[in-house]
């Protein structure tokens, strides 16, 4: 909820049972604890285990591999339900799923899938993405990290900057050019000689997800780890787009608790011995969050369909990541302010929501970048190379 649209109808037995069964794991799991990690800084590492048996990690990887087999608006449900209770541990859950369990799935060999795969379902094994440098964030193509051939192994060199779940990885796919300039993948494992995992201290957002770099000072890669099934920037620009499709309906979670936690609010508090409901400017905000969202769900629903029918583009992608986390963040803005001071404070999940949105606005595709995709797609000019 909320639902004005009656968007259920549209859902099939398995997506809705999906949704509460994350949805009831979220509310005994993760609420209750989540506002803590938060304010302390803590990574709830013991969740894995516990998401890996839920099905929240690579839902829609096929079960022989350890996957749900399930379609992609299940996917976005999930999605949804985690962010309803915090975007860090769906970044965490996303991260897993669509960057490390989708890159090995779709470019992996058949030996590298059986290795990795049942062990991140399980959440015995935690991954990571490592795509951004410190010099190359919204352009990767301009990426430092590199590898040899040498013979028996590659040795790779260089490191990669704001990597979610880095320091607590067992496991890292690494974006990285090799001797003819084009970018592939790598399995980096914890343990290898000259690979570490620095943490990124000090954040104001997304406090319960841990960030790090990468380092790799030369790291000897097993030949066997390098993802054989495509080279190039589209690589990893493929897992971005099913990270990103994820996203788009996490946004609508956090926003559906943000609205839901001001409706209650409002209806509560009484100023000028009325609700503070009954004033129109209360009421223009929350009639206006309402909207926003049922815009958002209709959109992650359409996308979610054109995507089970491996029709949805890059760019219906873009557009969604781009509104839903923007709709998002002005909700948990407005919201915010119709708790008043109370809003400030982590009694209540909003001002944690605002922050945590301040980073999914820029990972995966900064608000700007997804904008000039957009354009470029519309005029057929890109603006940003
Ligand atoms: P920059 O690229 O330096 O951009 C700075 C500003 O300039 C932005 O507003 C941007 O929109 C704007 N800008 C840049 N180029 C243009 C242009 N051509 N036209 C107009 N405006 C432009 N990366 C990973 O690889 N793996 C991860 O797991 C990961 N996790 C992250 C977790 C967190 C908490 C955060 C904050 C980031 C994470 N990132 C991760 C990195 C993220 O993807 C980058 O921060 C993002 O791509 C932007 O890069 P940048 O921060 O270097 O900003």
């Amino acid at each position: 909820s909320p639902d004005f649209y009656n968007i259920d109808a549209l859902l099939t037995e398995e997506q809705k049972l999906v949704r509460s069964s994350v949805r009831d794991f979220v509310k005994n799991e993760v609420s209750p604890i989540i506002e803590d990690c938060c304010q302390k800084n803590i990574f709830p590492k013991y969740l894995l285990p516990k998401f890996g048996e839920l099905g929240a990690f690579g839902p829609s990887i096929p079960v022989e591999y350890g996957g749900g087999g399930m379609d992609e608006i299940s996917y976005g449900l999930i999605m949804q339900e985690i962010e309803r209770g915090d975007s860090g541990m769906r970044s965490t859950v996303s991260v897993q799923s669509s960057l490390v369990m989708f890159p090995i799935y779709a470019f992996g060999s058949e030996e590298q899938k059986r290795k990795y795969l049942p062990k991140l379902a399980s959440g015995e094994y935690l991954g990571c993405f490592g795509l951004t440098e410190p010099d190359h964030g919204s352009n990767p193509s301009g990426m430092l990290t590199h590898f040899e051939d040498k013979g028996e192994y590659y040795l790779l060199n260089g490191s990669k900057m704001w990597i979610s779940n880095a320091p607590e990885a067992d496991i890292a796919v690494v974006w990285a050019k090799n001797e003819q300039g084009r970018v592939q993948g790598l399995i980096v494992e914890r343990g290898m000689e000259g690979f570490s995992t620095p943490e990124t201290h000090n954040k104001w957002s997304l406090r319960a997800s841990v960030t790090g770099e990468l380092v790799f000072n030369n790291v000897k890669v097993p030949k066997a780890n390098l993802l054989p099934g495509r080279d190039g920037l589209g690589a990893p620009l493929k897992c971005l787009d099913s990270a990103r499709y994820g996203i788009a309906w996490g946004g609508v979670g956090a926003a559906m608790d943000c609205y839901e936690v001001a409706r209650k609010y409002a209806l509560q508090r009484k100023q000028f011995d009325k609700p503070i409901a009954s004033f129109q400017l209360i009421q223009k905000k929350l009639a206006e969050m309402l909207t926003e969202i049922t815009k958002a769900q209709l959109l992650c629903w359409r996308l979610g369909t054109l995507k089970n029918e491996g029709k949805a583009t890059s760019t219906q992608i873009s557009l969604a990541k781009r509104n839903n986390v923007d709709m998002a963040l002005n909700i948990a803005r407005e919201a915010r302010q119709v708790l008043g001071a109370m809003g400030i404070t982590g009694e209540y999940s909003i001002m944690r929501h605002m922050m945590n949105l301040e980073s999914v606005i820029t990972y995966e595709g900064t608000h700007e970048i997804h904008l000039l995709i957009l354009g470029n797609e519309i005029t057929g000019i890109p603006a940003f190379k």
